[in-house]
């Protein structure tokens, strides 16, 4: 699919889901989305809010961070908790199912975050289900990691 449909489609989602909840159908909140739909990769507040200031368009840190929680109620983003410190974002569709590798520096600071996509962690999920006589709607794993001396 190209970039534009994307874009329109998760648009398209968003009105859905305003006008479903009768909230009101800011520019805000549909840049936002946008912005994050431009990008690969794992963002916190303040890069979302850094991305918007950019493009020279001023808004507040509050309404990055509202518009971000509508954004993971509507199921269009994605939040993890990787580490104690700031929430990240990132987008929920034309994502490739895929597990986060924290790697953390010498400090404990977060350093980097790898992605990866591993067969065998679905093959588990379908044992589980089966095993145990459940569904399951979803999963976080986080593997954290330093690099080898
Ligand atoms: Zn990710």
């Amino acid at each position: 699919m190209a970039h534009a449909e994307m874009q329109e489609l998760v648009r398209r989602l968003l009105t859905k889901y305003l006008n479903e909840k009768g909230h009101r159908k800011t520019s805000e909140r549909y840049l936002i989305l946008k912005t994050i739909y431009d990008q690969e990769g794992h963002f916190d507040v303040d890069a979302i809010h850094h991305l918007i200031k950019s493009q020279g368009i001023h808004i507040s840190k509050a309404t990055v961070y509202n518009t971000l929680e509508l954004l993971l109620d509507a199921g269009l983003i994605r939040k993890h908790q990787f580490t104690n410190k700031a929430a990240y974002y990132e987008k929920n569709f034309f994502n490739k199912s895929h597990d986060h590798i924290i790697l953390m520096n010498e400090d404990g600071e977060l350093e980097n975050i790898i992605e990866f996509c591993d067969p065998r962690i679905e093959n588990i999920k379908k044992d589980l289900e089966s095993y145990l006589q459940i569904d399951i709607s979803g999963h976080d794993l986080y593997f954290y990691a330093k690099k080898k001396k």
